[in-house]
């Protein structure tokens, strides 16, 4: 099950279970869009994989247990921000490897 950390790792931008604009990793490293596509460039800077959207937990009990009041979001904060440059070098890395390759 996702954590749903809080907010973004670079510029430590909130990101509420219901955000719309928090993107994760396969190892749910969180950042804003706008860090993913301006300064990311769509590679993590803790594994080198790619970002998707993050799924919305639903607030209300629409069947089961299956919700945030049953699971809610961690609060555990991880910022971290990132070296621009050492970035710009590592993803300049990964994005000159097909994809198959990395
Ligand atoms: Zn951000
Ligand atoms: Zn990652």
């Amino acid at each position: 099950m996702l954590e749903l950390r809080p907010g973004c790792e670079n510029c430590n931008k909130p990101l509420p279970p219901d955000s719309l604009e928090a993107r994760i990793c396969s190892y749910e490293c969180t950042f804003c869009v706008t860090c993913v596509d301006t300064v990311l460039e769509n590679v993590c800077p803790n594994c080198g994989g790619g970002f998707v959207p993050r799924p919305i937990r639903p607030s209300r009990k629409w069947k089961g247990d299956n919700f945030l009041g049953k699971d809610p979001a961690s609060t555990s904060v991880k910022h971290r921000p990132i070296d621009p440059v050492s970035h710009a070098r590592f993803a300049a890395g990964i994005k000159n490897t097909p994809p198959h390759k990395r």
